[in-house]
């Protein structure tokens, strides 16, 4: 396995350890499909100028402040306020 690879897995593990720990599914449909990561208040940081693990740092620490919610991407859409989603990182998850 190359570093990459080993890069990939692990933040495979801690994006799939974040969905959970958020509940698992949409906090507003209840689906499991899809799942993004909302910004509650939105967010001081953006996600494509941050490298994977950077974010998924950010995340956590974002998440363990209240501030994540997980959407699916339909309800995502319709969050009043959302512009752009962010970014897909719990998608295929469930
Ligand atoms: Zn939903």
């Amino acid at each position: 396995m190359t570093w990459r690879e080993k890069a990939t897995s692990l933040y495979r593990r801690r994006r799939a350890h974040l969905v959970k720990s958020l509940g698992g599914k949409c906090r507003k449909c209840g689906s499991a499909r899809r799942l993004e990561l909302h910004h509650v208040r939105g967010r001081d940081w953006v996600a494509a100028q941050l490298a994977r693990h950077q974010r998924i740092v950010r995340y956590e620490r974002d998440a363990r402040a209240g501030l994540l919610v997980l959407l699916c991407a339909r309800c995502h859409r319709l969050e009043a306020g959302c512009v752009g989603s962010d970014d897909n990182v719990a998608a295929g998850v469930a």
